[in-house]
């Protein structure tokens, strides 16, 4: 069956005595055997995080890469690189790559590609506004979003990816998605997975990011769609982050 997975999203936070903490608290506990951590940290922390994490089963992930294998983009981080530092998994499309940076549904096919390129497994974040699940857009939303990327693929790539959804309306604001409605969107990315391969739907796992924290983490992982979670401002307190991969 999908082995969940928990992904702390640190974003532009966190610092080394952060990266030095989390790898003092997992040292010292076990985590369920049956649950995949994972922890995604700015660049700069990429080394020591390894380190830190390095004894521990916490794996380590960025947070974007460079649609490109390498060349004259200044400031831009490729895929090669980043696994040569440690990682291996990375975020592509979260919604702040794609409200605040402009990258559209091409550009996060291209880091997915660069991604699946360099070995490292792309967590594509799909997700719609507040404006959007009022229209009721919701699925075409967000089923766009998924397809964007899958339909450019083949099928032994489709494999290697996760797939996060978080509604934007609930990432940062305290305000979660209940568990029906992060199962109902789940579902139906479920069922366009299955469109392109059912052996592909069973097997995807898909997190749920959006305000996740340890009080609520149990009932959302408990829906039958929810593989785990993509979790961003409880991921930076050690006993949060720790409560939630335990409930997983
Ligand atoms: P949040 O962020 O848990 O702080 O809502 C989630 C994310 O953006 O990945």
């Amino acid at each position: 069956m999908r082995m969940p997975l928990i992904a702390g999203n640190w974003k532009m936070n966190g610092s080394l005595s952060l990266v030095e903490e989390f790898g003092r608290a997992f040292a010292g506990i076990s985590l369920p055997v049956n649950v995949e951590v994972a922890l995604m940290v700015p660049f700069p922390f990429l080394g020591a995080a390894g380190q830190a994490l390095g004894e521990t089963a916490v794996t380590v992930g960025a947070q974007t890469l460079s649609d490109r294998p390498s060349g004259a983009f200044t400031g831009e981080v490729s895929g090669a690189m980043l696994r040569e530092c440690g990682a291996r998994l990375v975020l592509v499309g979260h919604s702040e790559r794609r409200a605040l940076f402009g990258e559209d549904d091409a550009a996060v096919l291209a880091r997915v590609q660069a991604a699946l390129h360099a070995g490292l497994t792309p967590v594509l974040c799909v997700g719609e506004t507040l404006e959007e699940r009022e229209a009721e857009r919701t699925e075409a939303v967000v089923l766009g979003q998924v397809e964007a990327v899958f339909d450019a693929l083949d099928a032994a790539e489709r494999a290697r990816l996760v797939v996060a959804y978080e509604p934007v309306w609930a990432i940062g604001t305290g305000r979660t998605a209940s568990p029906e409605q992060a199962q109902a969107v789940h579902a139906a990315i479920r069922s366009c997975l299955a469109r392109y391969d059912a052996g592909l739907a069973g097997g995807m796992r898909l997190l749920y990011g959006g305000s996740m924290k340890a009080d609520n983490a149990a009932e959302l992982l408990a829906q039958p769609d929810i593989d785990g979670g993509l979790v961003g401002g409880a991921s930076l307190k050690v006993d949060d982050f720790l409560a939630i991969c335990q409930s997983a």
